[in-house]
């Protein structure tokens, strides 16, 4: 082992003795914490993370801004190179936000039934496109169709990669080369550039824009008719509210229209859920129920917002439509793997169940005050007891995110928090840079913790990490 030695190198002596003083790689590998890890993690990344670490040290003596070489050090970095080189990039965060369908933190988490069945699908063969009845090829739509069907009426459904998938292929499919018809107040931008006019054009359905921003009647539609129209679509405005002098016709009154003129009527509801949420306050969710049973053709939504289950985009609506759709080349391109299937298959059983606890997102959303108010005393009273911790806790908004339910909140208690020697912001910062991560919203100074979105089981790891970071 060579041990340290120490020069007064500066940029004009030479540097060769330093140089000379580099363990090989082979010898540092040997030291007992690199063969542990050599161990855990396998040579080759240990080899790569230590030629990385010496040719920084390299550079460092050549530029005089290394005094010694010590074998001890070189150790602790490279086990350090190693341990950041191999760790996921794609990991667990704790949501404190409040957020329920944080886009940026994944969505919706996933029912334990639905992780515990794409396991058991992911670790084998599958009948995923196998009839087991006839022994003969089947098609993957069929594990899902007719869950779907019991649970809105005899339609059929069709699953893609996502909601923005399945409005393009029903575009593309049903109103390509021709006219769609859409409401000014309905031209929307979801956050990732999703687009109604852009993805429109894409389809190659050419964009008709009636009526105004706040109000488009059904005469707008009406005039807009022609040889060339294909399509009425009307769009959930996931994100935002018109609120004031505002009208649209009511779904009824499209259906009515499209029937008269025989046009398909499509509606992209975003969120689309399968649950009647109306009596938490987020009545502007219609189920996707409601659209069918008002007589729309075309209903698409995505399988990760409110419906609680892995991302997906969902068509359902009329067979002959749907089956058109599916011939389209293009269905091919966008159709989802065997994990999609097997946790969308487990999440809709638990609609079936009416086990609607049993879905975070949905759990997430029904949770009342009371219940969070009385987990928030709890908690906060913990962290009251690390050093340099403020708390107090204080009435506030949750919000379903994920261009759902705009403008409508969630009450809730929440926990400020403010420390004695850091700031909100790099407290937040810190919180995030922990191992779980953390991430809380910040406000009025303070680091808000929102436990709408934290599982019970995280709470420990909240307290944890404002242990560590607190230091
Ligand atoms: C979210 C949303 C989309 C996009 O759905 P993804 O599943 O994210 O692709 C499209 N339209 C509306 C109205 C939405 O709310």
């Amino acid at each position: 082992m060579t041990a340290p030695m120490k020069a007064s190198a500066t940029a004009t002596t030479d540097p060769s003795p330093l140089l000379r003083q580099i363990p090989s790689v082979d010898e540092l590998l040997k030291r007992p914490s690199l063969a542990a890890l050599e161990e855990r993690l396998g040579r080759p990344l240990l080899v790569k993370s230590a030629r990385r670490v010496l040719d920084e040290l390299r550079r460092q003596i050549a530029a005089g801004e290394a005094s010694e070489v010590s074998a001890s050090e070189l150790e602790r970095r490279i086990a350090a190179a190693t341990e950041a080189a191999s760790a996921f990039s794609l990991r667990p965060v704790i949501n404190a936000t409040g957020v329920i369908l944080h886009t940026n933190l994944g969505r919706t988490p996933l029912a334990p039934a639905a992780v515990e069945h794409l396991t058991e699908v992911a670790f084998g063969y599958s009948n995923l496109e196998y009839d087991l009845e006839r022994g003969q090829r089947g098609r993957r739509d069929t594990h899902t169709e007719g869950l779907f069907a019991e649970l809105l009426g005899a339609k059929t459904t069709l699953v893609v990669n996502n909601n923005a998938a399945a409005v393009f292929l029903a575009l593309n499919t049903l109103a390509g080369g021709g006219e769609v018809v859409v409401s000014r107040g309905e031209l929307i931008e979801i956050g990732g550039s999703f687009r109604i006019p852009e993805i429109c054009a894409k389809s190659g359905a050419v964009l008709r824009e009636v009526g105004t921003t706040n109000r488009t009647r059904i005469a707008d539609y009406a005039a807009a008719i022609n040889p060339r129209t294909r399509a009425l679509l009307r769009v959930h405005p996931s994100n935002f509210r018109i609120v004031g002098f505002t009208e649209r016709p009511g779904l009824e009154q499209l259906v009515a229209l499209g029937r008269e003129h025989a046009l398909v009527v499509m509606e992209d509801l975003g969120s689309g859920c399968l649950a009647d949420l109306s009596a938490l306050g987020l009545g502007d969710e219609a189920p996707v129920g409601r659209s069918l049973a008002a007589g729309v053709d075309v209903v698409t939504f995505s399988g990760d917002k409110l419906l609680g289950g892995p991302q997906a985009g969902i068509l359902t609506g009329r067979r002959e439509l749907l089956a058109k759709i599916r011939k389209n080349p293009l269905f091919r391109a966008l159709r989802v793997d065997k994990l999609t299937i097997a946790a969308l298959e487990a999440t809709v059983r638990l609609y079936l169940r009416g086990d609607l606890d049993a879905i975070p997102a949905l759990r997430m959303v029904r949770a009342t005050k009371t219940e969070i108010a009385r987990r928030a005393d709890r908690l906060a009273a913990q962290l009251a007891r690390l050093p340099g911790v403020s708390v107090r806790l204080e009435d506030g908004e949750s919000v379903a995110g994920g261009g759902s339910a705009p403008g409508q909140f969630l009450p809730t208690r929440l926990i400020a928090v403010t420390h004695a020697h850091w700031s909100a912001e790099r407290l937040a910062e810190r919180l995030r840079r922990h191992s779980p991560p953390v991430i809380v919203r910040v406000e009025r100074e303070c680091v808000m913790i929102d436990l709408r979105t934290v599982f019970e089981a995280q709470e420990s790891q909240v307290v944890d990490a404002f242990h560590a970071v607190g230091s």
